[in-house]
């Protein structure tokens, strides 16, 4: 049996899946959960850029590799740059989900090694940028959002193209792959206060990633 959602809206460009409202409220929940304990290890910060800016976002990582960005740059590390511990180990609540996600699509094989996760409060934002930073652009971007509701814009491959408005709320999924993967993407805005989880203010994304 396939999935009981849309795989293909008419409005997104191929290579782009939103699977909405795909997770329970209770894996939503667990998932929020999990972050909380990685976050006891790889505590939430705003990473900067290499020229002083600051992310509105805060960030950390779970897996084998994490994304981060500092006065050295951005690159994937095996260990935390900011504690020199290897990053917390991928929970197994986001393996599990992710598996069930992915089910039924063209992804199904997917082996992340890296997960970024997001923290947007109410009032962050992420600009256009494209995610290319990693080894193979063959795989997938997976992103699971929990929180707050946010505008996720979808650009072109130039940043100055126009882009498109996707309304992403707590237990949505979404694939950037294919023909879609390089394309420039960014949080426009938070819904201030949607957040539908107890104990979770502004906007968690669990960003799933082949680095190497
Ligand atoms: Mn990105």
């Amino acid at each position: 049996m396939g999935p009981m959602y849309d795989l293909f809206p008419a409005n997104l460009p191929s290579g782009i899946v939103h699977l909405k409202s795909i997770l329970a409220k209770d894996t939503q929940d667990a998932l929020a959960r999990a972050t909380k304990q990685v976050s006891k290890t790889a505590e939430f910060s705003h990473a900067r850029t290499k020229s002083g800016g600051i992310y509105s976002a805060e960030m950390t990582n779970c897996g084998e590799f994490g994304w981060w960005s500092d006065s050295q740059g951005y690159r994937y590390t095996h260990i935390d740059p900011r504690s020199g511990q290897p990053w917390p180990k991928v929970p197994k609540s986001f393996t599990e989900t992710l598996t069930m996600v992915l089910a039924g699509t063209d992804h199904s094989d997917f082996r992340p090694d890296a997960c970024l996760i997001n923290h947007y409060p109410d009032t962050a934002k992420m600009g256009l940028h494209q995610d290319k930073d990693e080894a193979d652009f063959s795989q997938p971007i997976v992103t699971l959002s929990l929180g707050a509701a946010a505008d996720f814009l979808i650009g072109g491959f130039k940043r100055s193209d126009k882009s498109i408005k996707l309304l992403v709320e707590s237990g949505d999924a979404l694939i950037m792959g294919g023909k879609s993967r390089m394309r420039f993407h960014g949080i426009r805005k938070i819904y201030p206060g949607t957040s539908p989880l107890p104990g979770l203010d502004g906007r968690l994304s669990l960003n799933f990633r082949k680095a190497t």
